[in-house]
């Protein structure tokens, strides 16, 4: 007999992991608390993605699925005095050289019906209000559907839930304070605004001010998200409605101002706060916490949704590699998972490390070329996290290059701020 799991979230970390397991014909409950299609944040994906949806056999519905093929990012100064261009077929990797940017309502509802499809069980809507680890092994889940509180048992549980990491609270894990400041992101869809011309139309731009930063990320049907991240000490000395101060923010970029003329907002202003954490050890003997469930950094590289993806995927891996074992998943089998996407963190840390130190952002915004360490640099951006050493030494000497900047100063910050210093 294969073991049950239930799936704690139907985002796609839950819907990757759901998709694996079902397809092998292990029986899997996913219990999500939304009815999809639904907004969510987070649409810029990695080339690396791509791995997964080919993994999970769902690469030629995403291609069908009507989203923009994104090539590269762009970083760009508020003024636009200056731009760099980072287009992922340039890199090393020329297996990573593009991906999507997608509007995650249609994203996260392909994803799960696919999971459906390959035999999972989705309650849905269902809000999960309690998890229990059973005396005898496995786990209660109680969650409330149709004004009823049904509970289900399962041999693992696969934490799924995002940033509201149902698992993680209640078994009160130790988690890793990540040492970031409290940040404040407010976002909305546009319509009408202009595109960056030809193979970059799908670039995501990234312009950074003096304490956050601005995405803008084109999508299919003229949809644009742009989005403003800000420091929350800062965001708390403004004052107004968030919807008020992003209009304004947005009103004093020069390079946005003229872009915004004809454009038109086209959903409410959302809002996201506090954030950056990670859970010491995401796996147990008989669970696994997958996607921002495990752990969340800043979005500032878009990597979220890969490893999402990637740590549902393993998860289900681990499950079908070693249910048949009484005792669960073995604790060699839970470190070498947490290694792995530790190890992924670590490097998206640095990257984060380098973009919001103004001498780490005036080594990005002066790109030079010694050994080949743009085209390196251009492959972990796309995605390639545990890069093999050919990436590894080169990525040392970008943020060599970095260290170095904050002590003795010798390539200067571009401009941070929309109007003249
Ligand atoms: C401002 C911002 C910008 C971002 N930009 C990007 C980007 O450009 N690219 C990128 O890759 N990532 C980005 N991210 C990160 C990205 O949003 C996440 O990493 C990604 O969505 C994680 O997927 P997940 O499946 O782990 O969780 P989620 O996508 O959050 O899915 C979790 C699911 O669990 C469900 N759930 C939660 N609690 C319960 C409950 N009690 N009962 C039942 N169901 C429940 C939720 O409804 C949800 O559907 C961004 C994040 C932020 C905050």
């Amino acid at each position: 007999m294969k073991p049950e799991t239930i799936i704690l979230g139907g985002g796609p970390a839950g819907s990757s992991a759901a998709i694996l397991l079902a397809q092998a014909g292990y029986p899997v409950t996913v219990i999500e608390k939304e009815t999809f299609p639904r907004f969510h944040i987070g649409e810029s994906l990695l080339p690396s993605a791509n791995r997964s949806f080919c993994r999970l056999g769902v690469l030629e519905d995403i291609q069908a699925g009507g989203f923009l093929e994104k090539r590269g990012a762009e970083f760009t100064t508020p003024t636009r005095d200056k731009e760099v261009i980072n287009q992922f077929s340039d890199g090393m990797r020329k297996d990573l050289t593009s991906a999507f940017q997608v509007e995650r309502a249609k994203f996260d509802h392909l994803l799960l019906e696919r999971a459906r499809g390959a035999g999972a069980a989705i309650e849905q809507p269902a809000r999960i209000h309690q998890v229990q680890s059973n005396e005898g092994g496995g786990w209660t889940v109680s969650y409330e559907k149709n004004g009823q509180s049904p509970q289900k048992t399962a041999r693992y549980l696969i934490d799924a839930s995002g940033r509201n990491r149902i698992l993680g609270k209640h078994l009160k894990l130790p988690d890793e304070s990540l040492p970031y400041p409290k940040r404040v992101a407010v976002f909305a869809h546009f319509r009408g605004f202009p595109r960056r011309p030809g193979e970059r139309a799908g670039n995501i731009e990234i312009t950074r001010l003096a304490d956050g930063w601005i995405w803008m990320i084109p999508m299919a049907g003229d949809r644009t998200s742009i989005g403003w991240v800000s420091g929350l000490q800062s965001w708390k000395e403004g004052s107004g409605s968030p919807e008020e101060r992003f209009e304004q923010t947005l009103a004093e970029t020069p390079w946005l101002q003229e872009r915004l003329a004809n454009a038109s907002r086209i959903g409410p202003v959302h809002m996201e706060s506090d954030y950056s954490y990670s859970y010491q050890n995401f796996a147990g003997a008989d669970y696994f916490l997958t996607g921002d469930a495990a752990c969340f950094i800043d979005p500032i590289f878009s990597s979220g949704v890969a490893f999402a993806l990637e740590s549902g995927i393993a998860a289900a891996d681990s499950i079908m590699n070693h249910s048949p074992q009484e005792k669960g998943i073995p604790l060699a089998a839970q470190k070498a998972y947490t290694r792995r996407f530790q190890k992924g963190l670590q490097t998206m840390r640095k990257l984060t490390d380098l973009f919001y130190s103004d001498a780490g952002y005036a080594i990005l915004m002066n790109p030079k070329n010694p050994f080949g360490i743009v085209p390196a640099f251009n492959s972990v951006v796309a995605g390639e996290v545990r890069p093999p050493f050919r990436i590894r030494w080169r990525l040392w000497i970008i943020l060599s290059l970095y260290r170095l900047n904050e002590r003795y100063h010798f390539v200067p910050t571009p401009p941070l701020s929309p109007s003249p210093q």
